[in-house]
């Protein structure tokens, strides 16, 4: 069991990514608190994942997540997962929308690492385990522009940065913390956004052919870089872009 006696909290783990990543990680050992938004989600992964402990979550919210580390065990993993999918240009993003995915995508992160972290370098430091940290960032970014991903390309930019940073400056003490970079996933977000294109049939073949790979991701081709990079098996990797794109980078 790669992830035995560590307790992960990940955030936006009612469906796509988030979900696989707690049933992943769940399977390989961990206590998995999954936390959302949604309810009725939580409540079908709990059915599903024997032993996940749910929790709503919204990470906008900063007095639920401080209410939320104090009511917890100290982590040793967290995955900040949760992100919105702004569609459109400069000129299609007002300030409101702008600042929308900046509180959700950035400053969500911010605030889940800014009430755990005090308690995961605590643990470190009592008892010698490796605490690790991962944001979810993605392929359309400081890594690639693409089109009509505006204000989401700038989000994952400052996710990556942020990072960075946060590697700098705990890898003295052994606290590792990577940006997760995915291509396109099937999910049920694109499923979405898919459905809601002028030609959906034509959206769809313009997703996959951006891939070398040749296919959209599955959830379950990324949940297991989650498990690679919260597990100690990563404990040299830090402060890392991981690239799980499909080629999209190539
Ligand atoms: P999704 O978009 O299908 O689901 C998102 C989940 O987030 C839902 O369960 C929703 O209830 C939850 N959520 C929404 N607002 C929230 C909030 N304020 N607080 C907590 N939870 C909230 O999932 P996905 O497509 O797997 O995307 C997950 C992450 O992966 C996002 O950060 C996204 O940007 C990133 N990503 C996705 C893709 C892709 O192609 N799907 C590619 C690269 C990166």
């Amino acid at each position: 069991m790669r992830l035995q006696g560590k307790t992960i909290l990940i955030t936006a783990a009612g469906q796509g990514i988030g979900r696989a990543s707690a049933l992943a990680c769940a399977a390989e050992g961990a206590r998995v608190i999954a936390t959302d938004i949604n309810g009725a989600l939580l409540e079908s992964l709990a059915a599903e994942g024997a032993g996940i402990d749910t929790r709503l979550l919204d990470v906008r919210d900063s007095a639920a997540i401080a209410a939320l580390a104090a009511s917890l065990p100290p982590l040793d993993g967290l995955f900040n997962c949760a992100g919105f999918v702004h569609h459109g240009t400069v000129l299609d993003c007002d300030e409101a929308a702008w600042d929308f995915s900046f509180d959700l995508n950035v400053k969500g992160a911010y605030r889940l690492i800014r009430a755990f972290l005090p308690g995961m370098l605590e643990k470190m430091k009592q008892d010698g385990s490796f605490g690790s940290v991962i944001n979810m960032a993605s392929i359309a970014s400081s890594v690639k522009g693409l089109p009509n991903r505006f204000v989401y390309g700038a989000t994952k930019a400052a996710v990556i940065g942020m990072s960075k940073a946060i590697a700098a400056d705990y890898a003295k003490v052994g606290l590792r913390c990577n940006a997760l970079c995915p291509g396109t996933v099937d999910t049920p977000s694109l499923r979405g956004r898919i459905a809601g294109a002028a030609d959906p049939v034509q959206a769809e073949k313009d997703f996959i052919a951006r891939q070398p790979l040749g296919r959209l991701a599955t959830v379950e081709d990324i949940a297991p870089q989650v498990v690679y990079l919260l597990s100690d098996e990563s404990c040299f990797v830090t402060g890392q872009a991981v690239m799980v794109d499909g080629g999209i980078s190539i």
